[in-house]
């Protein structure tokens, strides 16, 4: 899957390349709305993510010129804070959808596996881990059956875990992968939410499923 990242801000535009990178999308980065539309219009990208505020050409421009010939190429637009008369004139002139900045990698992901989905792919929206489920359309969790409740948060933290399942991950690729780039990597807020997350996926006699492994990081068990 080729994804095309219109974004002029470098830092967010690694953030996310490096990101899908590692989740096995083609990624390719412009930071010109000029160089974003000529790319666009070629139709080689599955899916386009299209920042607004560019130099040369507004994302909204871009947006109106790939509609003109091509109505089915996935947009999502990246909107800054206060944008909203901006992302209704968005929808209205063609994007798939939006996604506010500051936005968390694991949304972002979400997003575009939602945007880049067609018949036939629907196990993608399902990921087991050990005697852990989710179903990522229905945002649901169970263990051993057991239907488990998670805030939106802890949802998107044990998303993360499961799809890296039995590997180290420290606080940082969390804090980026769940809270997003412009989080106060000096947090605690990592530690906080795995405790929630492992008291709610608690069940006696069982084993603990998320280990820590001390001043290096967190690990989801991948057993059984
Ligand atoms: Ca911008």
């Amino acid at each position: 899957m080729r994804i095309l990242v219109v974004e002029d801000e470098r830092a967010i535009a690694d953030f996310i390349s490096r990101g899908l990178e590692s989740e096995g999308y083609a990624v390719t980065w412009v930071a010109d709305g000029v160089e974003g539309e000529a790319l666009a219009r070629t139709g080689r990208f599955d899916l386009v993510l299209l920042d607004i505020m560019l130099p040369g050409k507004n994302g909204l421009e871009v947006l109106a010129s790939l509609r003109s010939e091509d109505s089915e190429t996935p947009v999502i637009l990246l909107t800054a804070k206060g944008e909203v008369p901006d992302r209704v004139a968005g929808l209205d002139a063609g994007a798939t959808d939006y996604i506010p900045k500051p936005f968390a990698f694991e949304e972002l992901v979400a997003r575009i596996r939602a945007h880049l989905r067609t018949p036939g792919q629907g196990a993608s929206t399902e990921l087991q881990v050990g005697d852990i489920e989710m179903n990522l359309l229905k945002r649901t969790v169970s263990r051993q059956g057991t239907q488990v409740n998670l805030s939106a948060r802890e949802f998107d933290l044990l998303a993360f875990l499961m799809r890296h399942p039995g590997q180290v991950l420290s606080k940082e690729q969390l804090l980026n992968g769940v809270w997003g780039y412009d989080y106060d990597p000096g947090t605690n807020i990592v530690g906080v939410y795995i405790a929630y997350l492992r008291r709610k996926l608690a069940i006696d006699g069982s084993p603990e499923p998320i280990e820590t492994l001390r001043s290096v990081g967190y690990r989801l068990v991948d057993g059984q």
